[in-house]
């Protein structure tokens, strides 16, 4: 899509309040094509996995016993969750600590889905989701939201719903050159638990394998980060 293509669309969802809902498994790339559109089409953006890896970290810094679901829920209940959604400078603050880099750890990832799973902790977090969503829609600006389960249950009501896959020998070789900056045999085996360990434990709690009525899915494997932008903006134009 060229400039003029962008600005097109732009003009479609400027001051309506759209929710663009955008999920996908680890390695999908969802993160960095959901932060480019909504930078393109200058509208919010809210990363769900960020905020389920904040409170992860917060019961992890907190010392809490992860075998006890009841301790972890309680801490997270406990906690404040400020987020910044925006597509420039995404930050996520827990108990006051701006948590933006150390959630993104490898320990991190391998933590998180205990805490995400929990049906509890989901409903603490899906309210304060929602409430950024409603202050992204009265405002006009809309948002991009993307995570596992919002396309399904944040905002089955979203102008656009997309599921972006790919493969998932594309998805381990993205993942291991992210974590560990090589896609050698060795990162590829580090990084399977981290993507295909992880995703098994998430589909307990979320169905991101199946596009659900009504949601487009864009396959991603052979798609530049920069021709999945432009898939997606494409998507976004036709619908709205
Ligand atoms: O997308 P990301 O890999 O950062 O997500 C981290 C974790 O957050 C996922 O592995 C999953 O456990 C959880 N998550 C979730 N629901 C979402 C988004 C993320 O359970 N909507």
């Amino acid at each position: 899509m060229d400039y003029q293509e962008y600005e097109q669309v732009r003009s479609q969802v400027m001051g309506r309040g759209f929710v663009i809902a955008i999920d996908g498994p680890s390695g999908s790339g969802k993160s960095s094509v959901s932060r480019q559109v909504a930078a393109v089409l200058d509208m919010g953006y809210l990363d769900t996995g960020a905020m389920y890896r904040s409170v992860a970290w917060w019961c992890q810094y907190k010392n809490v016993d992860f075998s006890d679901e009841s301790a972890i829920v309680a801490c997270v209940k406990d906690v404040e969750i400020k987020v910044n959604a925006v597509p420039h400078a995404p930050r996520f603050f827990v108990g006051g600590m701006d948590v933006k880099d150390v959630i993104r750890q490898p320990s991190i990832s391998n933590i998180v889905s205990s805490v995400s799973t929990i049906p509890a902790v989901r409903e603490v977090l899906i309210s304060a989701q929602r409430a950024i969503i409603e202050e992204a829609k009265a405002s006009g600006r809309g948002i991009v939201v993307e995570g596992r389960d919002i396309t399904t249950v944040v905002a089955p009501d979203a102008a656009v719903r997309i599921l972006l896959t790919a493969s998932e020998e594309v998805r381990l070789q993205r993942r291991s050159l992210d974590d560990w900056g090589s896609q050698g045999p060795d990162a590829i085996e580090a990084s399977r638990d981290i993507v295909l360990g992880r995703d098994e434990k998430d589909m307990t709690v979320a169905n991101f394998a199946d596009a659900a009525p009504g949601v487009e899915r864009i396959d991603s494997s052979d798609l530049s980060l920069h021709e999945t932008v432009d898939a997606v903006v494409y998507t976004i134009g036709r619908k709205v």
